[in-house]
């Protein structure tokens, strides 16, 4: 047994629906603008961009009725609803006809992000990271298998803020699909077994407050419930 000088973390997991098993996570990468009415709301053309990434740290995931409080270095907390993809089967150069091989399941996540630090960061040309892999960032619903789920290429993606609908678009609007995103990913990273990829958001990104109850809902899986409390 290795000698670790204190007791290594568990590895960051999330709950599989229907099951007592548990996918434990190994990286998270996020596509940025993939929805064509986000980018235009982001004041960017979405027909002259190839997709680009950033990642969260792995132990940022929250599971489905998770509390958060609100987090510090920030006044403008957005939320965003996304598709997220989990890996089983890692690789490289996956093509896109065999991508779908790759994806263990689905879920409903919401990719956290602090509005102003990452228009600071913008602006700055600074990294995104100190927007996007704060603690508990990542919210992120049950697992569903693709073996039960098929791959969903089509319907709603909806988000309500205290039963209100704030996005609500379908997964036909995605710039990039599923196999697109898993080949282009392994064409630069090699993808490993636990990998999620948050898949970007639609259009009504918007600001979330202490007391709010923020759901994430994608078509067939499990939605995913996240109560934003006071600060720390
Ligand atoms: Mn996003």
């Amino acid at each position: 047994m290795t000698d670790f000088v204190f007791q290594p973390a568990p590895p960051a997991s999330i709950a599989i629906a229907g099951s007592d098993q548990r996918f434990p996570v190994r990286r998270i990468f996020c596509v940025g603008r993939n929805y064509a009415a986000h980018a235009r709301e982001m004041g960017k053309d979405p027909d002259r961009e190839p997709p680009f990434f950033f990642t969260k740290p792995a132990d940022v995931v929250v599971e489905d009725g998770a509390s958060i409080p609100y987090p510090p270095d920030t006044e403008n907390l957005h939320h965003e609803a996304e598709l997220v993809v989990a890996i089983g089967k890692g690789g490289r150069d996956i093509s896109e006809a065999e991508a779908l091989d790759h994806v263990w399941g689905y879920a409903s996540g919401n990719d956290l992000t602090r509005r102003d630090l990452q228009n600071e960061a913008k602006r700055m040309a600074r990294p995104w990271d100190w927007s996007k892999g704060f603690d508990r960032s990542a919210p992120c619903g049950a697992l569903h298998p693709a073996s039960e789920v098929g791959h969903p290429s089509k319907g709603f993606i909806r988000l309500t803020v205290n039963g209100e609908v704030r996005q609500d678009a379908d997964l036909t609007e995605l710039i990039w699909s599923v196999p697109e995103v898993v080949s282009y990913i392994s064409r630069s990273i090699e993808l490993a077994p636990g990998d999620l990829i948050y898949t970007g958001t639609p259009a009504g990104v918007g600001p979330l407050v202490p007391g709010d109850t923020v759901t994430v809902e994608v078509e067939g899986l499990s939605p995913v419930v996240t109560t934003i409390t006071e600060k720390a």
